[in-house]
């Protein structure tokens, strides 16, 4: 709020400003890639939804007053999509028949409205927020497993690219429903959930270089999940072996939960595929979200210091942040100006200041909105066309020539359109 990157339109309710939106365009534009890394397609699915099916699979009323029920002017029950396991199943069983068309895996990114008892921590608990939901369809249980792995390992890159070690948990199904889920969980003290996990979790590497899905999948998986994790639901502490040293007892944001329910939509809703034998088949599903607007919140918390959020660079709403501390001089304005063409040569994206502010308030005013590096432009290199290079997350300073810029850029990551 203090930046100005979202307003509360009405409780729950967020409209997103320009810096905001930014940030949450690029954190969706990550979490894309590594979905259509992993051969997942995207489509659209609308926001109002037709009760319809969510009798069919009978959680019209299970569901309850989470959900927002609207009538149209025929008098037709319809509500805003919490989730979307009724609709694309219903995609589903119009479109494949066969068991030649699978696997399927399909997602999209989209509004969700749950009519949340108490919304509170802004856009971390919120009533109308952005999410990535997948779906997958198999004809076996052991294929529905390989997609269920696929994900798991996919969560772990996307995470880490948004510079967050986020940590698969055992957790409950929910009004989702099935037997195999994991949540995924960053530590932040202020979690809204208990959790408990084996400290070696947090030094075990994340293949960076992509995932070989020729290879076992399943033994990858379980490097993670043979220790301990789980969050306050299902912690069972007589079955917590983890030395008390090792165990990590925190607080934990979800920033994302993917299931594996099997047929529990495919038999209500009649989504058979036909198998190699010609028998009638009822299709294996799973669904994967993430929380993307909450994403913007659960980096601020695990990323900021008592001056403000500090950025990490894959997600920065812009990379550098460029002070002019003598607006008006004409020599300032025109190594400023020199500096900021530059950049967009690159394509790198730089917020210029050039208010006509105090140089205390240009300065809190950058570490608080928290770009990862700063260009200073103050009076003394003027002459010399030296300006000086600050790294927001530990303050560390040291001077650059204007010539030398360019070829600086380069280095950066922010700058490699090839990630
Ligand atoms: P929670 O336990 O936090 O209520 P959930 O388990 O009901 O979440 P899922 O159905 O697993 O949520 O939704 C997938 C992701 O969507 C969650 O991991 C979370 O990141 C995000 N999400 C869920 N509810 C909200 C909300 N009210 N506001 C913002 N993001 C949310
Ligand atoms: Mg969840």
């Amino acid at each position: 709020l203090r930046v100005g990157m979202i307003k509360q339109s009405s409780a729950g309710i967020y409209s997103w400003l320009p810096l905001g939106f930014k940030v949450m365009k690029k954190i969706e534009q990550i979490v894309r890639e590594e979905q259509n890394r992993i051969g997942v397609q995207e489509i659209l699915m609308p926001t109002i939804q037709s009760s319809e099916i969510w009798k069919e699979s009978g959680r019209y009323e299970d569901y309850g007053e989470e959900m927002l029920r609207i009538k149209d002017r025929q008098n037709r029950e319809m509500l805003y999509g919490p989730t979307n396991e009724e609709l694309i199943t219903d995609i589903f069983r119009t479109s494949i028949k066969s068991y030649k068309s699978l696997p399927q895996l399909l997602y999209h990114i989209q509004w969700k409205f749950r009519d949340e008892l108490r919304p509170r921590f802004g856009i971390m608990r919120c009533r109308e927020f952005f999410m990535k939901d997948a779906y997958s369809f198999d004809l076996l249980d052991e294929d529905a497993k390989f997609s269920y792995n696929k994900f798991f390992l996919s969560y772990l890159r996307t995470f880490k690219r948004l510079q967050l070690s986020a940590i698969p948990m055992a957790a409950d199904t929910g009004p989702i429903g099935g037997d195999l889920s994991h949540e995924f969980i960053i530590l932040a003290d202020t979690g809204e959930s208990e959790v408990f996990c084996d400290s070696r979790l947090l030094d075990l590497e994340i293949p960076s270089e992509g995932i070989d899905y020729n290879e076992n999948l399943q033994s990858m998986v379980d490097n993670w999940t043979c220790y301990y994790a789980a969050t306050d639901e299902k912690h069972e502490p007589h079955k917590c072996t983890v030395p008390d040293e090792m165990l990590i007892k925190a607080r934990g944001i979800e920033v994302g939960h993917i299931f594996y329910f099997g047929t529990k939509y495919s038999q209500k809703m009649n989504a058979f595929v036909q198998d190699s034998e010609g028998n009638k088949v009822a299709i294996e599903m799973g669904s994967y979200g993430i929380g993307v607007s909450r994403l913007v919140g659960a980096i601020i918390e695990s990323s900021h210091d008592e001056k403000g959020i500090i950025w990490p660079e894959s997600i920065a709403p812009w990379s550098i942040g460029l002070i002019n501390l003598n607006v008006g001089d004409p020599e300032s304005d025109e190594i400023c100006e020199k500096i900021y063409s530059g950049c967009s040569k690159y394509s790198v994206d730089m917020l210029y200041d050039d208010r006509n502010e105090r140089a205390g308030t240009k300065f809190a005013d950058m570490d608080l909105i928290g770009l990862p590096w700063q260009i200073i432009v103050g009076p003394r290199g003027l002459k010399t066309g030296v300006v000086e290079l600050k790294r927001r997350v530990d303050g560390e300073s040291k001077e650059m020539l204007v010539g030398d810029i360019p070829e600086w850029i380069k280095g950066r990551s922010f700058c490699d359109k090839e990630y």
